[in-house]
Parts: C-alpha cells; structure tokens; sequence
C-alpha cells in the first residue's frame, strides 16, 4: 500500500522497490527506458531466492562479500529489521556456489558470506555448516567469513565444520547484547546467559585460536546495576577481541 501510494503522492517518481526486490533494480530500470508508467514492486520473496547472475561482481580486489541470507525472523524487541527487511529467505546453494566460483576466476581469494542472521541459512542440503563445506572445497579460494551469526542458532555442527575447515577464519562475531537472563528475555534473544556461555565454552575448546567479538547493549530499559554486572561478568569470562 506504501508503494502506490508514495507514486500518487510524489509524481516524479518512476519506480518503488522493497528490500526484498531490491536485485530486480537493474532489471526496472531497464524497463523504464521504455516504459511510461510507474513500476512499483514491493513483494517479500519467501523462502530461497536467486540473484540475477549480471549482479555478480568482482571489486578487483582479492576480497569480497557475498550475500547467502537476507531478512529475519527473530523479532528481538528493540530491533526494526524484521519489520523493514522483511522475513528470513535464504539464498539457493548453487547459486552461492557460482557466484564464489566466478569471483575466485577473476582473482578474488577471500570471501564474507553476509546474511542478517547467517547461521541460520536454509538454501542448501546440510544448513549453514553444508554451505560451507561446500565453499571449502573450491580451490584458489583461501579464506572464508561469515557474519553475523544468532547465538541460538550456533550449532556444534557448525563449530565443528568451522574446528575442521582450515580455510574458515577462526573470528567469530557473536553478538550477545546482554550478559543477563532476565533483559535478555526482555528483548526476546531466545537464549540465556548459560546456553551463550555454552556455545562459548564450545567453540574455545574445538577451535583453539578462535577470536571473538560481539554487541552489548547497556542501559536497556529496566536494567539494573545487578543485570549489569552480569554482562560486566560474562565480558571477563569470554576475553572478546573487539565489543561495539
Ligand atoms: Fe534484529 Fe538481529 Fe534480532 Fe534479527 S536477530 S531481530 S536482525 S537484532
């Protein structure tokens, strides 16, 4: 409804995607050199989608990022993505696979798969930890990242793929945002203090040199100096590289 009526309301303009089209631009455009008449495409794509192969580029440089996810599903409370970028959709495998292949023949030797909530990628046979396995296998490509990826969804699979691949970084962001049960229920994280400190513990004892970095919130509403010295706590424990 926001499409048609931005097109009414602002007479100049020629075309509205949503997040969820946004890889059709080249394509609208292109209809537009002919086409009088306003095209508006605010759709959600569900479930696994494709990327026009005319989108895939290369910077010229030996890194690049690679989307395999957009969207999420995960409505933590003080979070507007759901709501802007739409529900989780995941990109098909093969499609991944091609893309990877055809920057690693243009000289690109290390790749960021981006995704909202990457460790929770559906396009492919075996989830995540199946995608990248498969990445692992190209030769002349040398090193793969990922970010972000959702405590709850990090699975011992994936820490087990990530201890077994040498190709896969050793750095992890993992975002936590509080080191207290209670707010982290308050912002709907779907985990606890003790199953975060769990995939912790896990990772440092599969992957000996992992480097972690993650996102705190302080101050957040209802917080007290008690919820507080949990995440000051939780903070010692880990010893991450890097907090934003
Ligand atoms: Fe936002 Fe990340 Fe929570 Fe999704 S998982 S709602 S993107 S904070």
């Amino acid at each position: 409804a926001w499409g048609k009526d931005l097109v009414k309301r602002v007479p100049y303009l020629d075309l509205v995607v949503g997040p969820g089209m946004l890889a059709r631009v080249p394509e609208y455009l292109k209809q537009l050199e002919t086409r009088k008449v306003p095209i508006v495409d605010v759709r959600d794509q569900d479930g696994i989608f494709t990327l026009p192969s005319d989108l895939v580029t290369s910077s010229g440089n030996h890194s690049a990022w690679v989307t395999v996810m957009e969207g999420c599903d995960n409505f933590c409370s003080y979070c507007i993505v759901p709501y802007v970028r739409g529900r989780e959709r995941s990109r098909d495998g093969d499609d991944v696979i091609n893309e990877v292949s055809s920057l690693v023949d243009q000289g690109v030797r290390e790749i960021t798969l981006l995704g909202q909530n990457v460790n929770s990628y559906k396009g492919s046979g075996g989830g995540f930890p199946g995608l990248l396995r498969r990445l692992h296998e190209i030769d002349g490509l040398y090193r793969i990242r990922f970010t972000t990826s959702h405590p709850k969804d990090m699975s011992d699979e994936l820490i087990e793929t990530i201890a077994e691949c040498p190709k896969l970084c050793e750095y992890l962001h993992f975002p936590v945002q509080s080191g207290s049960s209670r707010i982290l229920k308050k912002m709907n994280r779907g985990y606890t203090r003790e199953d975060y400190i769990d995939r912790v513990r896990k990772m440092k004892e599969l992957i000996p040199d992992v480097a972690l970095s993650s996102d705190f919130i302080v101050g957040f509403p209802g917080e007290t100096e008690v919820d507080h010295q949990y995440s000051v706590t939780l903070l010692e424990y880990v010893e991450y590289d890097n907090i934003f």
